[in-house]
């Protein structure tokens, strides 16, 4: 079937222009000016809305266990979400299962198999980076898992040591494949959490308390030593603060292959929430932490002037009532399943806090959005952007439409979500996923199961040159 997107405001990350786009089957055929519809195509106006390609989420966990308990959305209600949210494509963390990173991409294949609305790939987390883990990288590669990620945090569980780091990197960079870290000094951290505990102070804002910004700037500065030493791309995940974004900048001035992203909370939320009465600072509790405000300035800027290439969500849903959730924390802040809801929120969000107030133009959140993640992760043969022949994954966004955000109508299965009550003007009005309308008018109109594992190409620094 044809459809034809007629009359929107066509935004690709170089500039826009007034047209149409028209899709054949799951790819976009023909993007111009006046385009004519067939008897038999599907016409959807555009008139006063903006067409965007399909947002790209590469930072997210669904069904993710954590500390003994599970994330609140699966592959189902995750990717329903964010459908509705105008995501197209997603990039989820595997995790090394039982040492191993094969089995744990084989378990992730399980999770979203059957259950996926939208297109997705996976990167791996690696937790061991033991001569077996190493020696699978090559396998994962070769099936389309072509990023690793390394934490710095979370001693004890997920982080690794230097050591490990400078393995994982070189052998990534032998394979082409990037490498991702969350940059926070785990020691540090594990440090002060003790420090904190033993003086009585068990609220959850000393979940910020023990993680300062310096935390993460520390770490961010040894990993780009770390993989200046292993001559490996770096791609910095959840940067927070100025700083990390200074380290970032001063990699990126000496011509070293180092990116970065930011996620929409720390745009748009800062620490003071942890302070709310009672528990209910718990909702807020993800690492890196909220920061003051004065960080979200140089964040904005970062994106519009390419010193960070991707705004994503870092989606992780936790119950904040009942068993398995945020309350595991009671009486114990390092108890909180870290990680809050955004899958769904990030484009009205971003629409909303950024483009209605100048902070991005409509090119410049695509960029973030879509067309940068699709570059670093491989994506770009086929998303990241709207022309001839790639899928025909489009967001059809109305300008004037007022959403407000409330947990009791959004599509994800949390029982919270952060911006409870905010009201958003901006927000998709259609989306389609290869061509389909995947969410229209309020509803989600997809199936379970449509989406596609996507095998993702080689880092770009491992592409070999045009010959001229
Ligand atoms: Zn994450």
């Amino acid at each position: 079937m044809r459809t034809l997107v007629r009359g929107g405001t066509v935004v690709t990350a170089v500039g826009t222009f007034t047209g149409d786009v028209l899709s054949d089957g799951e790819t976009i055929a023909a993007v111009g000016v006046s385009l004519d519809a067939g008897s038999d195509d599907q016409v959807i106006d555009a008139a006063g809305c903006f067409v965007l390609p399909g947002l790209i989420d590469n930072h997210t966990h669904l069904d993710m266990p954590f500390g003994g308990t599970v994330t609140a959305d699966d592959w189902e209600s995750g990717t329903r979400a964010a459908a509705a949210g105008g995501t197209t494509t997603l990039v989820d963390f595997a995790l090394q299962t039982d040492g191993s990173l094969l089995r744990g991409l084989e378990a992730w294949h399980a999770k979203a198999e059957g259950k996926a609305h939208i297109d997705y790939g996976f990167h791996l987390a690696v937790s061991d980076a033991s001569d077996a883990a190493i020696a699978e990288m090559e396998t994962a590669v070769a099936e389309g898992v072509t990023s690793f990620k390394l934490f710095m945090a979370y001693k004890g569980a997920l982080m690794v040591s230097d050591e490990e780091m400078l393995r994982v990197m070189e052998r990534a960079r032998d394979l082409g494949a990037l490498t991702q870290v969350h940059a926070e000094n785990g020691d540090a951290v594990d440090h002060f959490v003790r420090e904190a505990l033993a003086a009585g102070d068990s609220d959850p804002r000393f979940h910020a308390v023990t993680r300062p910004p310096a935390v993460e700037g520390e770490a961010t500065r040894r990993a780009i030593e770390l993989a200046t030493w292993a001559r490996a791309p770096l791609f910095v995940v959840h940067v927070t603060c100025r700083e990390a974004l200074e380290q970032i900048q001063l990699a990126r001035d000496l011509g070293l292959p180092v990116y970065g992203e930011t996620c929409v909370q720390y745009l748009t939320l800062t620490v003071d929430e942890l302070a709310r009465p009672g528990f209910e600072g718990a909702k807020y509790v993800c690492s890196p932490p909220l920061r003051p405000v004065e960080h979200q300035a140089p964040l904005w800027a970062a994106l519009r002037n390419g010193g960070l290439q991707g705004c994503s969500t870092d989606q992780c849903s936790f119950n904040y009532e009942g068993e398995g959730g945020k309350q595991l924390g009671v009486g114990d802040f390092s108890k909180i399943p870290n990680g809050m809801p955004g899958i769904e929120t990030r484009l009205p969000l971003l629409w909303h806090h950024g483009v209605r107030t100048g902070k991005l133009t409509p090119s410049e959140l695509v960029a973030v959005t879509s067309t940068g993640p699709a570059r670093l992760f491989g994506l770009a043969e086929r998303k990241g952007t709207i022309a001839p022949g790639l899928d025909a994954d489009l967001v059809v966004l109305d300008p004037e439409r007022e959403v407000t955000i409330t947990a009791a109508t959004q599509e994800m299965a949390v029982d919270y979500t952060p911006y409870e009550g905010w009201v958003v003007r901006g927000a998709p009005r259609t989306v389609l996923s290869r061509g389909e309308v995947v969410y229209a008018e309020g509803e989600v109109r997809s199936r379970p199961g449509r989406g596609r594992f996507l095998a993702r190409a080689l880092h770009e620094s491992a592409r070999p040159a045009v010959a001229a």
